[in-house]
């Protein structure tokens, strides 16, 4: 048993020194140690660093079973020694360079096969050579009752920590466990906790209830540990005054499975970021300190762009292989307390306050945008990553969680739709907005079901003839209340919703099954359909386009399939193979609106392309010369490639491009896009004018 210095004896006055004279005379050493010897105390001095004895009375010799002091000395008392006693007499050894104190301790000895119960005083005293060796002192202890042995012995050895603290926290007593899991010897009480806010708590509890119970996080010897501390208000034997009786385990390794249990319940376990769990909380949080301190707080949502072709075309590891991309970006990026949490599928949020002296409002935005401006490696090949970030303010957008997300998520699908601008701040009129494109959304689904489209057809002619030389289908949609729909109100939307995959059969289908008609009737003219980006990456759209010859009897080598520079750009997964097996099904393949894009001329012979169509807003650079017209119409000639030039409203325009050897012009100078039956007439009068 372990004591503390107010309530021991002194050893000044109690074991170390001597009487300096005897009434009858000096006493010289001889004496002295004849005195230790008739002492009934077995006496002895201890070097701990050594695992020596030093030096024993002969009470102690017979109490170690030891024949001469020679032979006592000459033992390695390391060598039996458990580990937890070695712990506790190096802190007590430690404890006496530092105090002025001694412990005592109920020890069992068998030295010659029969237990003994001694009670050892053990305290510091200093050897010349200035080490601190323990002094001991063992009486035999026979007044003891068992029980009571046995219960200190418990004490003494159990792993549970007890400890007695005065009602202000001062330790009364601590048992070895106790002892040995508190930094200092004087520690007191509110000491302990790290937070030592709980320690208060847990009092205040046990001033209310008598009892109190936490887990809390301790500082011991070995760092930082969590205990679960029980906690009982009683009296201190000795003095009689109230005091609290403390008994602690370390439950740290349950403690941290419990948090991991927690943590992976929090946590998206693909990113490591927080999932939805506690983000309403969180992100309350962040609100009210903002409020507090007048400050402001951003929420971003972030979404992938076309993340689903992704994981359809290039399979589910390199889609995760991009989620934990972004994830780390975003890391990165925020600040260790910003919210940064993964919402489910390709779509992230991100919540924090605003500095005051930040003065872009977007700033957190723009530098993601500008970190995925450059080609990530996915799938052992560099892909452009398209984001669309939609964000709001706290208090100016919403003064909850759930109104900034749902503002964000506003501006959000705002970005989503705008091909420019990808981070975007909610603004009151985006309600209006995406309430028009649910709309069209929900009426494009019922188009589909109710085949409401139909295709208009704009001949291609000769600039030189100006003969029909072939026709682009161009959709429109009769909508039950609106009439017909151009297709730039409503494409767009069916690309991001998909719907375009459905529509697009459709336009397949009525162009194979035109195609085979119009031959039948001996129209051998070509036509051309527009095809989007999002088809190309459709696995699906390959195969009918396949099966399109079978199904309508159509020659796919009078198809022409329009694509825009995008699929060419690499930004679509698949398009290359797309390309290629289209192209080997007998399809022509023509670049849309060319010169809009990226793409240059320099690298088209990289891809099986069959001709190129000139955007309209190059028309106007004709007044002016046509000077990029005529590079255009240079390098699609060097690549046998057949030009067609659109938007031709102007004789001037038609006479310079025939002169300048562009031999095909679609626009509204010849026609305007005009229903089948129209087309039809208009081919047939043609044959008429050549008869004539
Ligand atoms: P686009 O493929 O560039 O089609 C040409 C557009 O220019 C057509 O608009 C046409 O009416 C218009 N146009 C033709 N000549 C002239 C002209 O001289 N002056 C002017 N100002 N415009 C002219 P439209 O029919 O409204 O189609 C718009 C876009 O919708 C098309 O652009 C195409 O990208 C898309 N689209 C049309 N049909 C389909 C389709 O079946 N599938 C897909 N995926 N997209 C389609
Ligand atoms: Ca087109
Ligand atoms: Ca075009």
């Amino acid at each position: 048993m372990s004591d503390f210095p107010d309530r021991l004896h002194n050893h000044e006055e109690n074991s170390s020194s001597l009487p300096q004279s005897i009434a009858d005379g000096r006493v010289d050493q001889e004496l002295v140690f004849s005195i230790f010897d008739r002492l009934d105390t077995g006496v002895w001095i201890f070097d701990f660093d050594h695992k020596r004895i030093l030096w024993a009375n002969r009470k102690a010799l017979e109490i170690t079973d030891s024949a001469t002091l020679e032979e006592l000395r000459s033992r390695d008392m390391g060598k039996d020694m458990s580990h937890s006693v070695e712990q506790r007499l190096r802190q007590y050894q430690q404890d006496f360079c530092k105090h002025d104190v001694s412990f005592a301790e109920i020890w069992t000895l068998y030295p010659k096969g029969t237990a003994q119960v001694l009670q050892v005083v053990m305290s510091g005293i200093r050897l010349n050579d200035g080490r601190m060796a323990l002094l001991c002192e063992g009486r035999p202890h026979h007044e003891q009752q068992p029980e009571t042995l046995r219960s200190a012995e418990a004490l003494m050895h159990t792993t549970v920590m007890i400890s007695l603290f005065a009602e202000d926290g001062t330790p009364l007593y601590r048992n070895t466990a106790a002892r040995a899991a508190c930094p200092k010897l004087e520690t007191r009480f509110e000491d302990q906790f790290v937070d030592p806010h709980e320690a208060r708590r847990l009092l205040d509890q046990v001033v209310e209830d008598r009892t109190a119970r936490l887990v809390a996080n301790i500082e011991t010897p070995a760092g930082a540990r969590w205990h679960e501390l029980t906690i009982r208000a009683c009296h201190d034997a000795v003095s009689g005054q109230p005091a609290y009786l403390v008994s602690e385990i370390d439950v740290t390794e349950l403690h941290e499975t419990k948090e991991r249990a927690q943590y992976l319940a929090s946590h998206d376990t693909l990113t490591g970021l927080s999932n939805r769990t506690y983000l309403k909380e969180r992100v309350t949080q962040v609100l009210q300190t903002a409020a507090d301190n007048n400050q402001r707080a951003t929420l971003y949502l972030v979404d992938l762009d076309d993340f689903k072709m992704v994981n359809d075309s290039l399979g589910h590891a390199a889609g995760d292989a991009l989620l934990q991309i972004v994830a780390h970006t975003l890391k990165e990026l925020a600040g260790p307390d910003d919210i940064v949490a993964r919402l489910g599928g390709d779509e992230f949020l991100i919540c924090h306050l605003e500095e005051p002296d930040h003065h872009i409002p977007d700033w957190f935005g723009q530098a993601l945008l500008a970190n995925f401006a450059t080609s990530q490696l996915i799938d052992g090949k560099p892909r452009q990553i398209g984001l669309s970030i939609g964000y709001a303010h706290f208090p100016e957008d919403g003064k909850s969680i759930d109104q900034l997300m749902r503002n964000a998520d506003l501006a959000l699908y705002q970005a989503k739709t705008d091909p420019k601008c990808k981070c975007v701040r909610y603004r009151e009129r985006m309600r209006l907005l995406r309430d028009e494109h649910h709309s069209i959304k929900k009426d494009l689904e019922r188009a589909i079901r109710d085949n409401e489209f139909v295709l208009h057809f704009q001949p291609i002619a000769c600039t030189n003839t100006e003969r029909v030389v072939g026709a682009e289908a161009l959709i429109r949609w009769h909508h039950p209340m609106k009439g017909l729909v151009r297709p730039d109100e409503f494409v767009p939307i069916a690309e991001e919703t998909g719907l375009i995959n459905d529509i697009g059969a459709w336009v397949g289908n009525q162009v194979g099954a035109l195609q085979a008609d119009l031959a039948k009737a001996g129209f051998s003219i070509p036509l051309s359909m527009n095809v989007s980006p999002r088809q190309m990456s459709d696995p699906h759209f390959m195969t009918r386009m396949q099966a399109l010859a079978d199904l309508t009897g159509c020659h796919p080598g009078m198809i022409s399939l329009e694509i825009t520079e995008s699929v060419l750009l690499g930004d679509i997964p698949n398009a290359f193979e797309t390309l290629t097996v289209l192209k080997a099904a007998g399809y022509r393949i023509v670049i849309d609106d060319f010169g809009t894009g990226y793409s240059n001329l320099a690298y088209l012979h990289n891809y099986p392309i069959d001709g190129i169509k000139i955007d309209r807003m190059f028309m106007e650079d004709i007044a002016t010369g046509g000077a990029i017209v005529k590079l255009i119409l240079s390098l699609a000639s060097a690549l046998g490639a057949e030009v067609v030039a659109e938007g031709v409203e102007t004789a001037e325009q038609r006479t310079w491009l025939s002169e300048n050897g562009c031999n095909r012009f679609q626009g509204f100078l010849y026609s305007k896009p005009v229903p089948e039956d129209d087309f039809r007439a208009m081919l047939r009068s043609q044959v008429r004018l050549a008869v004539m």
